[in-house]
């Protein structure tokens, strides 16, 4: 049997030197270079539940849940069983599978809240950066129109036009955007303040005519949690509507995680009657594996080839592996996985803010659903510029006194802390007996 093993590398550091010579920064993804808490980045080989491994054999409690998918825990027999059967059948076929109108129908079943439909079709590509891609081509040739606009902080993938003030590893790094995206491409993409109607209002009226969408992270999650204040997404999509426009959602990291139907399902339920044009999903939809999705109405998302003029295609599109951890994922999350995940979520929010406290340190825990994030300042945080005005260099000081006790951090403070329905009892104990000394560590940084 050919096994792939990590031989050569026996500590942490090893590993990352021998990465760095190979591939730019040792990483795939910048924030895994732990460029803002300094240090060595872990190589992990192995993840189970709450749990995962660093080449060194070192365990840790997980809080990064591979960035959001692993909502029902790393490795969970079930979805691991379902890939194996699908890897036995073939790995890819470049044509149409049974199991990806089955994942399509999940979907479509769990966005439809007190009777309404969130999407009526849905269409499967691999990350999220090409759903909100594809998304925004939609939207343009809907609507015939070239401007977009997006918000400050908001991360929606690396594509050209939508990296402008984004957050994520750009906030993570203090960089406002990318080299290599023609000046052209970026002045498509009008950038607002979060949450400010006013911003929203006069980009209407400068540009009449001329916005083809607004998309918008359901709630903000890429520069810390940065809520929609209540209303704030209808309102969107009125705006939007009364100029011909349309709105993109994009759940890529909350949909399936904050709620069986993402964050709109929680507004939903809060009795909240609007709702989005186009929706995009990723992280849950694939359970771990390279999946993502773009829903909508029928009659906008039949403007998708081969129906309609918008073209969007991919080799590994519905990939069968990837698809049958998806709907395996789903399956599982039923309601007691979400209480699970929320309950976990508020001990350990809570517990934070105690620890923080008892040491004097001034913080404020931003929430949006079963999502957090930690800020070193006072006061809510409604915005990208009051997210950056805190004291982050406390942060790699609180990150490596919690990864010395044995629990891994998202390694930046712009991002949030990714529960799972994995974390036991044990686990959500041994984050809360490591945070005094985290918070001691952060108070003397
Ligand atoms: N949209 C949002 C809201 C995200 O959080 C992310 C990734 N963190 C993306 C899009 C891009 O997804 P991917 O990394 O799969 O390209």
């Amino acid at each position: 049997m050919t096994t792939v093993t990590n031989e050569t590398a026996v500590t942490n550091e090893q590993a990352a030197a021998r990465a760095r010579a190979v591939i730019p920064g040792g990483v795939n993804s910048p924030v895994r270079a732990f460029a803002s808490v300094g240090g060595t980045p872990l190589a992990i080989t192995r993840a189970q539940g709450a749990r995962v491994w660093d080449v060194e054999g070192n365990e840790y409690v997980d809080l990064v849940a591979s960035w959001g998918p692993a909502l029902v825990g790393h490795a969970h027999p079930e979805v691991v069983a379902a890939v194996q059967q699908a890897a036995a059948q073939g790995l890819s076929f470049g044509a149409s599978t049974p199991a990806e109108a089955e994942l399509a129908e999940v979907v479509i079943d769990r966005l439809t809240v007190n009777g309404v439909r969130g999407i009526d079709k849905l269409r499967l590509v691999s990350t999220g950066t090409e759903a909100t891609m594809t998304a925004v081509r939609l939207a343009r040739g809907v609507t015939g129109r070239d401007l977009i606009i997006k918000f400050a902080g908001h991360y929606h993938g690396h594509s050209d036009g939508l990296l402008a003030d984004a957050g994520s590893g750009l906030a993570t790094l203090a960089i406002p955007g990318s080299a290599g995206v023609p000046a052209p491409i970026a002045a498509q993409t009008l950038v607002l303040p979060y949450n400010d109607r006013d911003a929203v209002h006069a980009a209407f009226a400068a540009h009449a005519g001329k916005i083809a969408a607004i998309i918008t992270e359901a709630a903000g999650a890429n520069a810390g949690i940065l809520a929609p204040e209540p209303g704030f997404n209808e309102f969107l999509v009125a705006t939007a509507h009364a100029h011909g426009a349309l709105v993109i959602l994009d759940e890529v990291l909350t949909g399936f995680r904050v709620s069986t139907a993402g964050w709109w399902g929680l507004e939903r339920t809060d009795g909240a009657i609007w709702r989005p044009d186009i929706v995009t999903f990723g992280k849950v939809i694939g359970g771990g594996m390279p999946l993502a999705g773009l829903g909508g109405r029928a009659e906008i998302m039949d403007q998708l080839a081969p129906l309609g003029p918008v073209y969007q295609a991919g080799t590994l599109s519905g990939n069968p592996l990837a698809v049958a951890a998806g709907i395996a994922t789903l399956r599982l999350a039923d309601a007691a996985v979400y209480e699970r995940v929320d309950h976990a979520a508020a001990v350990v929010a809570s517990s934070l803010s105690e620890a923080l406290e008892d040491e004097g340190v001034e913080h404020v825990i931003s929430h949006a659903g079963n999502l957090f994030s930690l800020a070193f300042r006072s006061g809510s945080i409604t915005n990208y510029d009051e997210a950056r005005e805190q004291e982050a260099w406390r942060y790699p000081a609180f990150f490596h006194a919690m990864r010395e006790q044995g629990v891994s951090l998202p390694p930046s403070v712009f991002e949030a802390w990714f529960l799972t329905a994995a974390h036991d009892d044990a686990a959500i104990e041994h984050i809360v007996s490591a945070l005094p000394a985290a918070a001691r560590a952060a108070a003397e940084a």
